[in-house]
């Protein structure tokens, strides 16, 4: 991809000056001058500095105005939280225009598909909204067990839970069962929800290179006797790139280094495998080879949630002994039945699968010919276009959007600077035409930048 030189340069300069202007905030906020004292005012005795008590002096607020009025100065626009007025799928309607929607994580178009709608339905008319507290106290339904039942099978291990977010899924997860003699070794794209649990936990944590298992296998040679119980965490698919570890090499250092093994399946599952089954379909694994098969709901599963599936023992101590899963409100039925229906469509409906493939295939093919950066993605539903600057990635996202079509761009701090992106979700809905049209609007708008 070649950019015309004089608005590429006109870019770049403004991405210092943004650059630059954000330093001087931060220098000003940081060099903070103390508030009036309140000595003696109310038996307060000490000087406190305005940052400490206000919200809008919180250092991480001032650095989202400085973006946003950055942003709002060069005429750009919030891209976030765009107001979308119905059913989110390959298209939608926002603030009345319709377009093609690559910002969603409907990947076989589950959500919003009649069955799962009826489940849906018919579970609030037998159950209500909500559980009304956690599945200790307020007890189990039928629909939460035939769940964990189905997706412990889809794996098959012993037994599976789940819990309310996908995000706590994580964090409660790791945070509970790991603490301060063990150690916990993660990719280094993984995501945040494991970042924060590995926090709550108190191990000790080191990222190792993307995809890297040869990396992964030195480390694990020179640490692995430091600690007590040792955690690897990899994602099926990694949702800001695209990509997916070669798993068969990590299950190897797993046995050899007498470790546990987490997979996160949040973006694989219902994407990868002949029939959707995830990574563990695509590389031919046995349930056993994963310590701890992570995935969300929230996702092909149409619904919300996460899930835990592995060994009995395992699951039993989450039940009983997770803070998110003791302390936190039972899965609505309505949102549980929505994950099962969908989870019973993708066990007949082959087809779904096979054509969220060939679509992600064809966008990929396509946007290679076009000569666009898509750094290392397989084409499996995650497919980023790399346009190395925040301010070049918003642009791109504006100019598509004024075409009709819906992707998100991604910015710093959410990845580096120079791999600022726009990401496209690929859903089996979307049809050959909308996806070769896209591929060549993402070019010609490019090519203005
Ligand atoms: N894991 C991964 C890899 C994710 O991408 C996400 C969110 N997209 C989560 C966990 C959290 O899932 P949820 O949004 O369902 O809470």
């Amino acid at each position: 991809m070649t950019n015309k030189s004089s608005p590429g340069l006109a870019a770049s300069m403004k991405d210092k000056l943004i650059q630059q202007a954000l330093e001087r905030r931060l220098r000003q906020t940081t060099n903070v001058a103390p508030g009036p004292s309140l000595e003696g005012v109310n038996g307060a005795v000490h000087s406190v500095p305005e940052q400490f008590y206000r919200f809008d002096q919180h250092p991480g607020y001032q650095q989202l105005r400085i973006m946003l009025d950055g942003a709002a100065r060069f005429g750009l626009t919030n891209p976030f939280f765009k107001l979308h007025e119905g059913l989110a799928g390959a298209e939608t309607v926002i603030q009345g225009a319709r377009y093609v929607n690559y910002a969603s994580y409907n990947y076989l178009g589950y959500s919003g598909h009649p069955a799962v709608t009826a489940a849906a339905k018919a579970a609030i008319d037998h159950y209500g909204t909500s559980v009304s507290a956690s599945r200790p106290v307020s007890g189990d339904r039928p629909i939460h067990r035939e769940l964990e039942r189905e997706l412990a099978d889809l794996y098959e291990v012993e037994d599976a839970i789940t819990f309310v977010s996908g995000h706590a899924t994580n964090v409660t997860t790791i945070g509970y069962l790991f603490g301060p003699r063990d150690l916990i070794l993660h990719d280094e794209l993984i995501h945040n929800s494991v970042l924060q649990g590995v926090q709550l936990s108190g191990a000790r944590r080191l990222s190792f290179a993307h995809n890297d298992w040869e990396a992964l296998d030195r480390v694990l040679s020179d640490q692995r006797q430091h600690f007590e119980r040792v955690l690897v965490v990899l994602e099926g698919i990694y949702s800001m790139d695209g990509d997916y570890p070669d798993l068969p090499r990590f299950v190897e250092l797993k046995k050899k280094h007498k470790v546990f093994l987490m997979v996160d399946e949040a973006h694989s599952l219902g994407v990868m495998g002949q029939t959707g089954k995830g990574i563990r379909e695509h590389f031919g694994l046995a349930g056993g080879d994963v310590d701890i098969w992570m995935g969300t709901l929230s996702k092909s599963l149409a619904s919300c949630g996460g899930y835990i599936a592995g060994e009995a023992a395992l699951v039993e101590h989450l039940k009983f002994l997770a803070p998110g899963f003791l302390y936190s409100v039972g899965m609505p039925a309505p949102v549980a039945a929505a994950a099962l229906a969908a989870l019973r469509c993708l066990r007949e409906d082959r087809e779904r699968v096979a054509t969220l493939q060939a679509r992600g295939q064809q966008f990929l093919q396509l946007a290679k010919e076009a000569g666009l950066d898509t750094g290392t993605s397989t084409g499996l539903a995650v497919i980023p276009v790399i346009t190395g600057s925040s301010l070049k990635a918003t642009q791109l996202s504006w100019a598509l959007s004024r075409r009709g079509i819906n992707a998100q761009p991604i910015l710093h701090p959410a990845v580096p600077e120079k791999a600022a992106r726009v990401r496209f979700f690929v859903s089996c809905l979307h049809t050959p035409e909308q996806i070769a049209e896209t591929v060549s609007a993402v070019a010609q708008e490019l090519q203005k930048l």
